[in-house]
């Protein structure tokens, strides 16, 4: 359709204006003969004057022979009339003798010599014969056919259709080329991106097969999508997977326990007890998820209030340290806080103790026996900076991006016993995140880790 309209749109003009041209050319062309030939008339008429043939019959036979020989020199037809109308001379004999009242004869008798265009399409070019006294004694009428001009036209005409039909058929089949160039990738394009958004979201455009630039930045633009959609879902079955896991697993154990305690009437009273106190755990360690996944919903979803206060960073970290020593007594791990200077911000203290304890804990979690996890605090003119860092085992490069992820840990079989949830990196990137902060991980394997968090002093919450 498209190809059609670049046709139509580019050869109506062309073919409109060439008709026009072609007009001019060939009036301008009869304009010329048409004074040509009244030049002729008149020539022609100031010779029969001087030579006197309408009135001297010796000179019958030269009169003839002149009109013969200049008709015949000029391809044209050449009438004498006198001032009647009546035809003395004619260069084809045939009319001699009649009256010949044209138009164009009256014309050049009454008024002035003429030339004519008539509907055959020859030229009828009149003079007058005017004598020694100045009266116009008779006519010299030229009749001519410019078939001549016709055919130059035409000649013309033809070469410039030639040519016409030549270039369209050569833009035609540019036009036809340059459309299937950008129409079949894009065919090819639509089909894909249709496959992703009927979920088939591995499928990927090819990028360097496209000839244009843009093509390929669309597809690529398309393919960052598509792997960016890829991502989202698969993170969103692993999140559902993982929670389904997580639950499975204590109450499986919840189920066990509670139905030998069910079989079995006559248990020993500490045995229930030892029961009761392993569900219980399993409850907890439910409950624990349950809250890390509210928790994590709840910032999601911007729901909780943050209430920014301005709050001793010392005082808060130094009290997160200290509940946690006793996880870090443990497993004998020296647990050291190192306020560099005094710091002041504007933080939720619950919100963000949480997300501290949760680098704390993991520094813990993740260093064996007798290490060292370090927790310093320091500060510029805008931001605080909590540093934790500990000797432990450390993470491969390319965790580091992941570790952030909800349910996301390392090594299932690694982490299994430190029995974590996953869940404790996102929920303190989500917190650090709403304290318009940053966090950052460098890690080497089996050498340790350092977390720093950055946090705005100043909070502007009236904009929150
Ligand atoms: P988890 O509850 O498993 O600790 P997190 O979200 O807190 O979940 O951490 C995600 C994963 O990142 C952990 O499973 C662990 O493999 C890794 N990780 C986190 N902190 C450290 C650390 N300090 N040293 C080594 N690995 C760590």
């Amino acid at each position: 359709m498209l190809f059609a309209t670049y046709i139509i749109v580019g050869i109506v003009p062309v073919l409109f204006s060439s008709t026009v041209i072609f007009k001019a050319t060939e009036n301008y062309y009869i304009e010329e003969r048409k004074k040509e030939l009244l030049n002729q008339a008149n020539i022609l008429s100031g010779h029969i004057t001087i030579s006197n043939y309408l009135y001297d019959e010796n000179k019958k036979l030269e009169f003839d022979e002149d009109i013969q020989n200049t008709s015949s020199r000029g391809g044209f037809r050449t009438i004498v009339t006198d001032a009647m109308g009546t035809v003395v001379n004619d260069s084809n004999k045939t009319e001699i003798g009649k009256t010949y009242l044209l138009p164009e004869i009256i014309e050049a008798l009454d008024e002035k010599d003429v030339a004519n265009v008539q509907e055959n399409g020859s030229i009828y070019a009149v003079a007058s014969i005017v004598n020694e006294a100045g009266d116009k004694v008779g006519t010299v009428l030229i009749a001519d056919m410019p078939s001549d001009i016709l055919e130059k036209v035409d000649n013309i005409k033809k070469t410039v259709y030639i040519l016409m039909v030549t270039m369209t058929l050569f833009i035609a089949i540019i036009v036809f080329a340059f459309a299937h160039m950008i129409v079949d990738p894009l065919n090819k394009m639509v089909a894909v991106i249709q496959k992703i958004a009927d979920g088939h979201l591995e499928q990927r455009l090819p990028v360097n097969q496209f000839n244009y630039e843009e093509m390929a930045k669309v597809s690529e633009a398309v393919n960052d999508m598509a792997q960016k959609l890829e991502q989202v879902e698969s993170s969103r079955q692993t999140f559902v997977s993982n929670v389904s896991h997580e639950l499975k697993t204590p109450l499986s154990s919840i189920k066990v326990l509670s139905e030998s305690l069910l079989m079995n009437a006559d248990t020993p009273k500490e045995m229930y007890e030892e029961f009761m106190r392993d569900i219980n755990s399993e409850v907890d360690r439910m409950t624990e998820i349950i809250n890390d996944l509210l928790t994590l919903v709840r910032l999601d979803q911007k729901e909780i209030p943050v209430n920014f206060k301005a709050e001793n960073l010392n005082k808060v970290v130094g009290d997160t340290v200290k509940r946690l020593q006793p996880l870090a007594d443990d497993k004998n791990i020296t647990l050291i806080f190192n306020p560099i200077k005094e710091v002041s911000a504007d933080i939720d203290a619950t919100k963000f103790t949480l997300a501290i304890s949760n680098l704390i804990e993991n520094g813990i979690k993740y260093t064996d026996d007798g290490g060292e996890v370090k927790v310093n605090l320091d500060c510029d003119h805008q931001n605080a900076f909590i540093t934790v860092s500990d000797t432990g085992i450390g993470m491969a490069e390319k965790e580091l991006t992941k570790i952030f992820q909800r349910f996301y840990r390392i090594d299932k079989t690694r982490d299994r016993q430190t029995g974590g949830t996953g869940l404790g990196l996102s929920i303190t990137h989500s917190t650090v995140l709403m304290h318009d902060g940053s966090i950052k991980v460098t890690s080497r394997e089996n050498e340790g880790t350092t977390f720093v968090v950055r946090i705005p002093l100043i909070h502007n919450s009236t904009n929150k």
